[in-house]
């Protein structure tokens, strides 16, 4: 039995394991991948450490810098010897499918045949495992390719077609940038995006607070970019002199065979539509131990001031979330892991262990 189960070895479950390793709590991660690198390892080839938005540190562990070497390779390499040089207890390839509640206020993590039996859980399991597509009527019928973020295969796959990219976010502006100077791109959002010219730590942390608000409330969470803004970097300017990002249209109405249509009748062939529409939270396998409100989303209670350290979970004080809501970035995902160490040193404490 343990004191702790981590399910995830992204930036936040790797921050929460060396927060409890150095409390002294008992604690195994279980992660599904192969190989240590969390969502980074999946991250296309052209997303180069200069691409990146900036990667925190991790506890006692500077980030990589900025350079034109692939994330994909930089960061999990970086996750890896992380791992070893703190001696991190980390298990995989392990795919947890539920998490139950067992005998004495106990919880059973399960993986198949697998189990573990553990007083308390930090879920860290990120978003990447969910890509969001939203429904459009006649998707079905369309003759072309329809890609998610999550499988972006590189600029060259899109030479020579006529490509919709759909989505208001960091991914779609990135997107834009590549394809923008080398084909035909059409960009469709649902609201009028919002750029920003200005962006320091009180906006951040503005930001970060809204999507709190919604995290408190019970509602499903909003992404931290949806609520940064946007902004042109200069691997973007190229498309943005060619007027890519002023193109813009509002989301079409129906899906045809050979490409979109709008609702005043105006239609845009494609052979390729872009989903770059986002990821919801990993948490099917909680399922079991109901922590959703009825506004669909796991309100997290806040105890400090900073939002960011809101992990225990309002239905269950055995689960912590890290990585969720307000603290889905890799800063986040740092704070978060500390903060639900100690949230589970403290319910530890609180609830000790009656031995029969
Ligand atoms: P992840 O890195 O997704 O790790 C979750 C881990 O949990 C994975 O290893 C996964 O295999 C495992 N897992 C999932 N489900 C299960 C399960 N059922 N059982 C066992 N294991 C499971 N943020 C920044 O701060 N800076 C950036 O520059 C930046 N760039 C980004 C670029 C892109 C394209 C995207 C999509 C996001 C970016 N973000 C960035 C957001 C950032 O990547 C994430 O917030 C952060 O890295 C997520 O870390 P995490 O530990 O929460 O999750």
């Amino acid at each position: 039995m343990y004191d702790a189960v981590v399910i995830g070895a992204g930036q936040a479950g790797l921050s929460a394991s060396f927060h409890l390793t150095r409390l002294g709590l008992d604690h195994v991660v279980l992660d599904a991948n192969p190989q240590p690198g969390g969502a980074w390892q999946h991250r296309w080839d052209s997303l180069s450490m200069h691409d990146v938005h900036g990667v925190a540190d991790l506890p006692d562990a500077a980030a990589p810098g900025d350079s034109g070497a692939r994330a994909n390779a930089v960061l999990p390499a970086w996750f890896g010897r992380y791992e070893s040089e703190h001696g991190l207890p980390v298990v995989r390839p392990v795919r947890v499918d539920r998490v139950t509640d067992g005998d004495d206020g106990l919880l059973v993590v399960h993986a198949g045949e697998r189990s573990w039996t553990t007083r308390t859980l930090v879920n860290a399991t990120g978003t990447w495992t969910q890509p969001f597509v939203p429904y459009y009527p006649g998707a079905e019928s369309f003759r072309g390719e329809q890609l998610h973020t999550a499988d972006y295969p590189g600029p060259e796959h899109f030479d020579g077609k006529r490509v919709v990219v759909v989505g208001g976010g960091a991914s779609a502006v990135q997107f834009l940038g590549e394809l923008g100077p080398r084909t035909d791109v059409v960009w469709v959002t649902r609201k009028p995006p919002v750029w920003r010219d200005h962006f320091d730590a009180d906006a951040g942390r503005h930001a970060i607070e809204l999507v709190q608000e919604r995290v408190r409330a019970g509602l499903p969470p909003a992404s931290v970019v949806s609520v940064t803004g946007l902004a042109l970097r200069p691997q973007e300017q190229e498309a943005a002199r060619l007027g890519v990002y002023e193109r813009r249209r509002p989301m079409f109405a129906r899906i045809e065979p050979d490409g979109v249509r709008w609702a005043d009748g105006s239609f845009e062939p494609a052979d390729v539509i872009l989903w770059a529409t986002g990821f919801r939270p990993a948490v099917g396998h909680l399922a079991p131990l109901q922590l959703r409100s009825e506004h669909g989303g796991i309100a997290l209670l806040q105890s400090g001031a900073d939002v960011q350290t809101a992990t225990t979970a309002v239905r269950d004080p055995r689960v912590q979330l890290v990585g969720y809501g307000p603290s889905a970035s890799t800063i986040g995902g740092n704070r978060a892991g500390r903060a639900a160490a100690v949230a589970v040193r403290r319910y530890l404490a609180e609830h000790p262990l009656e031995l029969a």
